[in-house]
């Protein structure tokens, strides 16, 4: 499909360079969805096979259409025809799997500052620590990136075989309707969702591995620890798991989903012929005391 023609011929103002929200193979519209600034921010593949904005994410090539041309979407496919598309499919919406857009942080960043180190404080978390051993770091009160607002976040990231795969950024002001913010999807090497979080080199030295929930979780128990970066985990990471390890502690949040996911979690790590414990505590391991989490560890890998 010929989807620069098709702007061309009903005047839609488009670009493929000279802006940072450009990439190869796609042309760059001002997005339709949604409000804010204009600045190209909705990409379309040269193809038709994919349509995403930087801010809002995914469409159909027929919704964008629809919303630029003003008319409706059985006139638009209409119109599409005429330029090669095959509109009797519905269009898939294309994940690529390796990423043509490099990893970025939200600019600007910076070491950890007084407010952010007393926020780990208040989680009896060691910043200096944690700065050392993770690689945190932190954004601002204004950090952007491909326009997103990463405002006011620690700024983890996430290694995967020795490089930086991916980043997940955790709001500190209690204020923020998302508590984690990750990565731009189409800027992570590796989808953060089919790996797993925790010193990777470790694992496989130690007697067993805790799987937890989230990074906080991981920074609590130590390097015995891998997180599925929250409860809904994917299949690939069973798989990962069932790679690194034999023998594995759930130890999940309290609440009653998290638990049963848990569950979940522990019947297909058994059914590839893994040795499963599900271990429960009050409240989240990522909140318990130091020498409390120091010594649930011990007591497991007895
Ligand atoms: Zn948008």
């Amino acid at each position: 499909m010929d989807i620069p023609r098709l702007l061309r011929h009903y005047n839609i103002n488009f670009i493929t360079e000279g802006n940072k929200h450009c990439s190869n193979g796609w042309v760059n519209i001002h997005c339709p969805f949604c409000p804010g600034s204009q600045d190209y921010h909705l990409g379309i593949q040269q193809e038709g096979k994919g349509v995403h904005c930087w801010r809002c994410g995914g469409h159909t090539l027929a919704q964008a259409l629809s919303r630029v041309l003003n008319l409706p979407e059985p006139s638009v496919r209409a119109i599409m025809r005429g330029y090669g598309a095959n509109t009797s499919q519905r269009i898939r919406r294309e994940e690529a799997k390796v990423s043509i857009f490099p990893l970025r942080m939200p600019k600007p960043s910076s070491s950890l500052t007084a407010p952010y180190k007393n926020y780990l404080k208040k989680r009896k978390f060691d910043p200096d620590k944690l700065e050392q051993e993770w690689g945190l770091s932190q954004t601002g009160p204004v950090s952007l990136l491909d326009g997103i607002s990463y405002s006011h976040r620690i700024l983890i990231p996430i290694y995967w075989n020795g490089e930086i795969v991916s980043f997940q950024a955790r709001d500190i002001t209690g204020k923020s309707k998302l508590k984690y913010l990750a990565c731009p999807k189409r800027r992570e090497k590796i989808h953060h969702k089919n790996i797993l979080y925790g010193k990777q080199e470790k694992w496989r030295e130690e007697k067993g591995l805790i799987i937890v929930e989230g990074v906080t979780d991981v920074w609590r128990l130590g390097y015995h620890a891998v997180a599925t970066f929250g409860i809904e985990f994917k299949m690939e990471q069973v798989l990962q798991l069932a790679k690194i390890h034999d023998k594995f502690f759930m130890l999940f949040d309290e609440e009653p989903q998290a638990q049963e996911q848990a569950r979940v979690l522990a019947t297909k790590l058994k059914a590839l012929g893994k040795e499963v414990y599900i271990e429960k505590i009050k409240g989240d391991p990522g909140d318990m005391r130091q020498e409390d989490a120091d010594y649930l560890v011990k007591q497991l890998m007895k």
